[in-house]
């Protein structure tokens, strides 16, 4: 079973990758990010501890995030594909901690690497059409009419957190808070890279394949067990 978590940075595809690599193996696409507005919305236990602290303007602490985080884990049952946590070290520690108190550690890390000037030029060149609301990319999927949706000619827009300056301070928190993660992680020998630089096909034939060699790993693992007298 794939207990994974995936780590990249934005422009790297990974959103997508995840819901693509989620369905070819059959593990569960899990957010943090989703599993939060759940849980609040819901008023669980922990979303309405979360809440009493957001509600103040505080940051939730690690341990309720995490407590979170460890019981979507625990209800996907055909393994699961973590995507937006981690975030920090102690929150590495704390899930690992979890992870081998049930038996269930972590099968691999996929972290896709991705060169900063080719996600700057990627995030920078996404336009949304202010009419129909479809998604372009003005570098990669250059649009027929300049500044003009393809489907219904409306004006294509940029987000201005798009734009290159706030894409680049993006891009330099994110280098922060992972490099400690992706040493974290390689020092266990937990660390899968994927080249992320490629169409998205390409890309995920890569994951893909690291994903087939985990599962492929561990069958075999299990059966030499199983052989053994
Ligand atoms: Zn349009």
């Amino acid at each position: 079973m794939l207990r994974v978590v995936l780590l990249g940075p934005p422009g790297a595809g990974k959103g997508t990758q995840a819901k693509r690599l989620g369905e070819a193996f059959g593990a569960e696409h899990i957010s943090s990010g989703e599993i939060f507005r759940a849980n609040v919305q819901e008023g669980t236990e922990l979303g309405r501890m979360a809440k009493t602290y957001m509600d103040v303007g505080d940051l939730v602490p690690d341990d309720v995030t995490t407590r979170m985080v460890v019981e979507a884990l625990s209800r996907a049952r055909g393994g699961y594909l973590l995507d937006g946590f981690p975030r920090t070290i102690p929150q590495a520690e704390a899930l690992e901690r979890e992870l081998n108190d049930r038996g269930e550690p972590l099968s691999a890390v996929l972290a896709f690497v991705l060169d900063l000037e080719i996600a700057v030029k990627r995030i920078a060149g996404r336009r949304t059409c202010s009419a129909c609301g479809r998604p372009d990319n003005v570098e990669f999927d250059p649009p027929k009419v300049p500044g003009r949706c393809d489907a219904c000619g409306g004006t294509l827009e940029q987000r201005s957190d798009d734009e290159e300056g706030p894409v680049r301070r993006r891009l330099e928190v994110y280098r922060e808070s992972t490099e400690p993660l992706l040493k974290f992680y390689s020092e266990r020998g937990m660390l899968r890279e994927i080249d992320a630089d490629g169409s998205e096909d390409e890309v995920f034939e890569r994951a893909s394949a690291a994903l087939a060699d985990l599962r492929g790993g561990a069958s075999s693992a299990e059966a030499s067990r199983g052989a053994r007298p």
